[in-house]
């Protein structure tokens, strides 16, 4: 390689570096194929109603110690055989840890049968950082307006395609949040983005929120902390879940 080359090559990998995230300019550090590299860590794979070994359940199939409602009080949802209820009317729970960055399982059931139509049939949702909702909702059968269906980042985003199983059928949702930056003074300094797999389909590819989501409403961000507690809706129907785990992401954007 001769110098005029090695330059070019130096050059791009800069102009790279400068634009891309932590792990693209992490790997312009090692050679390709270089033993030296430190080797990913084992964990146990998530199998079916089992959390990854590194990820925090949120669920252990027996109480709800791990939420709390909105005034810091033990919840009030009902837990059945392997799973807890929304009890209609009582209030949002949200967990008692708070969670920056991170990769989030959630099963949930939709009741069978559905009552009401739009976006009254097993309304729910998973809100991460306790302000931005990838909606729960029945969406086989029931329409509503598209960024309101199940998948949607609520008033922002509809689903790419709808993967909907029918009422009273177990579904998944797997998330890989990264939360919005504020500097110091409370400025936006990054949006959050989410990617969403429902039923294994990728209904949401990284898109970047527009702020907290809201009824019929883009409202702008307001700084908050880098951790926030994740938080199921209460919106009146007895929707279900389970196998609840949370693995928190290293810091990517300093
Ligand atoms: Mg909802």
């Amino acid at each position: 390689m001769n110098k005029q080359t090695r330059l070019i090559l130096l050059t791009s990998a800069a102009v790279i570096a400068c634009a891309a995230s932590v792990p693209l300019i992490q790997l312009l550090q090692w050679k390709p194929g270089d033993h030296n590299r430190p080797a990913p860590v084992h964990v146990t794979p998530a199998l079916p109603g089992k959390a990854p070994s590194d990820a925090v359940s949120l669920f252990n199939g027996n109480d709800l110690l791990n939420w709390q409602d909105a005034k810091g009080q033990p919840v009030q949802w009902r837990v059945g055989d392997g799973y807890f209820e929304v009890k209609p009317n009582s209030g949002d729970i949200m967990t008692r840890q708070p969670f920056g960055d991170a990769q989030l399982h959630v099963e949930w059931l939709s009741p069978d049968p559905p009552h009401g139509t739009d976006q009254e049939p097993g309304n729910s949702g998973v809100y991460l950082m306790s302000r931005y909702e990838i909606q729960v909702l029945e969406s086989y059968a029931n329409t509503t307006y598209p960024d309101g269906q199940a998948g949607a980042v609520y008033c922002q985003y509809p689903p790419l395609v709808n993967p909907a199983l029918p009422p009273g059928q177990w579904q998944t949702y797997d998330i890989v949040w990264h939360g919005p930056r504020f500097s110091a003074g409370g400025a936006l300094e990054q949006p959050a983005t989410v990617t969403v797999l429902w039923n294994g389909v990728l209904v949401q590819d990284h898109v970047t929120l527009t702020g907290p989501t809201d009824w019929l409403k883009r409202p702008p961000y307001k700084a908050h902390a880098l951790k926030e507690p994740l938080l199921l809706q209460d919106h009146g129907s007895p929707v279900r879940y389970r196998n609840v785990w949370v693995r928190e992401l290293k810091e990517t954007l300093d």
